[in-house]
């Protein structure tokens, strides 16, 4: 084992053995005789021959722990289990939580450390036994092993008992939790809806809404649950607050407000509607409804009037699209708007593309340089080929 790993663990070594060596001073001084530990040294010997495992066992061993070899080991076991060595990693912070000299801090660290490990190495069950307990204790890690807790539950889908975790994290951290907490709800309430249990589907989305009330997903789920029940207007009124709650989020309510606003024979309020949004952000797909909406209520060329209209303001290529499927229509006026379009769109797009990229890192841009400016290689910057280039 080479590299960053052995290296730590070499100046562990000589940490470790300064710390015998002062103890061993001491005692030198008090009976007059001593030596630096034998088993230090061949602990040492181990690792310079790359025999780590020998080398940890020994230093081990050795060790008398005190306050200041115990951050050492933590550091050197925390090291091992981001190389993914987790067993040596479990291994070093076994050894130390046998120890009784460990302070009472001392062995939270080291317990949550082991969590971590047992983590990673998919022993979830004995990572959450060991962060229960932790977290149930008033102490100043709790809301550390709260938190690696909630991940372990994450990790495993289990939403009820990650929201009673957040739940507590939220009485002493306030508000940043209430957004996590708002999504465990609906995940709940998914499952509710799984198991086509409403009631309970219905509480857990109230719920969400009592941690965030912005919550767009609990807006979408409660939207899709009153319009299933036939509650048109209930449907229609909790979905329109998507638009400020975040109303990039729009898009994905129309499909059943459009067939809410039908079906409670409001079309035209829903056109009065999509006007509003619009002028707030002309998202493409608020856009192509609206068109939709012109379509059937004031005929096909009012509808591509306005499709062509906006697309010249925000041209987007579903935007064009959108506009290509009226291709049935065979007016003039039609297609020479079409063109134009296509042009000013496509001239658009051609200014917006790099013309040379880099082979070696990625960098890309308009203009050709022979040393890339990022990774510093020479003729590694080239013309792009392909759809979007030469
Ligand atoms: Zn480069």
């Amino acid at each position: 084992m080479p590299d960053v790993a052995l290296l730590a663990l070499v100046l562990a070594a000589i940490v470790i053995g300064y710390f015998l060596g002062w103890r061993d001073q001491k005692k030198r001084a008090a009976k007059g005789s001593g030596r630096l530990s034998q088993e230090y040294f061949t602990g040492l010997n181990y690792l310079i021959n790359e025999q780590t495992e020998e080398a940890i066992d020994v230093f081990i061993k050795a060790i008398d722990l005190n306050s200041d070899t115990v951050e050492t080991y933590l550091a050197l076991g925390s090291l091992f289990s981001k190389r993914g060595e987790v067993e040596k990693s479990i291994r070093i912070h076994q050894d130390l939580l046998a120890r009784p000299s460990l302070t009472s801090t001392q062995s939270l660290q080291v317990q949550l450390a082991l969590s971590a490990n047992y983590a990673y190495a998919g022993l979830l069950d004995r990572a959450e036994a060991i962060l229960v307990d932790l977290g149930s204790q008033e102490h100043a890690l709790q809301s550390q092993a709260l938190k690696q807790l909630l991940r372990i539950y994450e990790q495993q889908n289990d939403w009820s008992k990650a929201a009673d975790v957040a739940e507590r994290l939220r009485r002493g951290h306030g508000e940043q939790y209430a957004v996590l907490l708002a999504h465990y709800y609906c995940e709940q309430s998914e499952l509710a809806l799984q198991g086509n249990d409403r009631v309970t589907a219905r509480r857990l989305i109230r719920q969400a809404f009592s941690r965030d009330k912005n919550s767009v997903r609990a807006s979408l789920m409660l939207g899709q649950l009153e319009f299933d029940e036939g509650s048109y207007k209930e449907s229609i009124k909790v979905l329109q607050r998507i638009s400020s709650q975040n109303i990039r989020f729009l898009p994905l309510a129309l499909p059943v407000m459009q067939k809410a606003f039908e079906y409670s024979g409001g079309s035209r309020s829903y056109t009065a509607f999509l006007g509003r949004c619009l002028n707030e952000r002309p998202a493409t797909a608020v856009i192509i409804a609206m068109t939709h909406q012109l379509k059937s209520e004031s005929g096909e060329e009012a509808a591509i009037r306005f499709l062509s209209d906006q697309l010249n303001r925000h041209p987007t290529l579903r935007g064009l699209n959108e506009l290509i499927s009226f291709r049935n229509s065979d007016q003039a006026v039609f297609s020479e708007k079409l063109l134009m379009l296509i042009k000013n769109l496509t001239s658009r797009l051609v200014d917006l593309k790099p013309v040379y990229s880099c082979s070696s890192c990625g960098f890309s841009g308009k203009q050709l340089h022979w040393q890339c400016p990022r990774c510093h290689q020479w003729g590694t910057v080239q013309p792009i080929q392909g759809f979007e280039g030469e």
